[in-house]
């Protein structure tokens, strides 16, 4: 392999750390805890694991933790009361309701209705039109969404400036891809954003110095599309069936994670890649984290602890 791995679950536990002092700092001088609520409709496996972990790790960098767990049969209307209820409690500064949400209810509805200022997910329309208009520091700045965040981290801790690099986003998610656009256009990229319906896509990627694959396809991007010693960074959490890992006790194929990108082989000719799992997933928690303090901090008019 020619590439560095960029290693996502280091940077994150570092910043995870700082994140920590910081609060214990909060706490001291303006005795400030910084709270997180997680809501959590219906019992996806996935979803539950993501919000327990979430709670360990708000609690580990000693923020409060709120967690509700709510049946699937939910109506919107309790959802949002509950959001509501959240919006107005002096102990909560972000509020996470954790994605997808069982058909009843509509995820713009609830993104629409979590205080912009609460909205640590970065995805209420008033955050994402900040982001868009470039206000990302100081009084009124956008929350940004956090998987995009900790991608152009980890960019900035492999490259450092990333000012005039092209830089390719394959996927336009409102979650990921246009986000991810966003911040890459702030770090003075010229960014493309490569989507379901681009021509000569393969292309497009060899001429990227910096590569985001967003895009849900288990090793969609191949490695001869990498342009040599490139940076990529790969959003993609998908599970597959690994037959070379044997049998589950139920007598089916055992899984692994992959992500958009074939690692092994964009390895061989990128200067720096994110593995997966162990890449952009850790930073997405450590920014949530970082997203509740900015919240805090912004809501008790602190100046944020550096
Ligand atoms: P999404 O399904 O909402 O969006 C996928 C995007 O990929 C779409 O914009 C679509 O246009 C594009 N796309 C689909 N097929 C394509 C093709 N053949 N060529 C080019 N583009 C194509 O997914 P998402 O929410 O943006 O997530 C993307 C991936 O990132 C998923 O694997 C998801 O699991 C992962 N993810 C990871 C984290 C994390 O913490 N690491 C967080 C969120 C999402």
């Amino acid at each position: 392999m020619a590439a560095t791995l960029i290693d996502g679950k280091k940077i994150a536990a570092e910043l995870r750390g700082a994140i920590g002092a910081r609060v214990s700092a909060l706490q001291a001088a303006h005795n400030l805890t910084p709270g997180l609520a997680v809501v959590l409709v219906g019992e996806d496996a996935a979803s539950q694991v993501y919000v327990r972990n979430k709670g360990i790790a708000t609690r580990e960098v000693g923020m409060q933790s709120f967690e509700y767990r709510l049946p699937a049969d939910t109506s919107q209307r309790v959802l949002l009361d509950k959001v509501n209820e959240l919006n107005d409690d002096s102990a909560v500064h972000g509020i996470l309701v954790q994605f997808p949400v069982p058909e009843q209810i509509s995820q713009q509805t609830v993104i629409d209705t979590i205080s912009p200022d609460k909205d640590v997910d970065g995805l209420h329309p008033i955050n994402a039109g900040r982001l868009a208009s470039g206000h990302l520091t100081g009084p009124g700045a956008a929350l940004a969404p956090c998987t995009p965040q900790g991608s152009v981290m980890l960019a900035r801790a492999a490259l450092g400036d990333l000012t005039g690099a092209h830089a390719l986003v394959v996927g336009r998610s409102n979650l990921v891809g246009k986000p991810v656009a966003q911040l890459l256009l702030a770090e003075n990229c010229t960014v493309s954003i490569a989507h379901s319906r681009t021509r000569d896509l393969a292309g497009l990627c060899r001429s990227a110095d910096v590569l985001v694959a967003a895009v849900g396809i288990p090793e969609m991007v191949k490695g001869d599309w990498v342009k040599p010693g490139s940076c990529v960074i790969d959003v993609g959490i998908n599970r597959v069936e690994a037959p070379e890992k044997g049998l589950d006790d139920a007598g089916r194929p055992k899984t692994k994670l992959v992500g958009d990108v074939a690692f092994d082989d964009a390895a061989q000719l990128a200067g720096h890649i994110t593995p997966v799992p162990g890449g952009v997933g850790p930073m997405t928690i450590a920014c949530l984290l970082q997203n509740t303090l900015t919240a805090a901090c912004r809501q008790h008019d602190i100046d944020e602890i550096a």
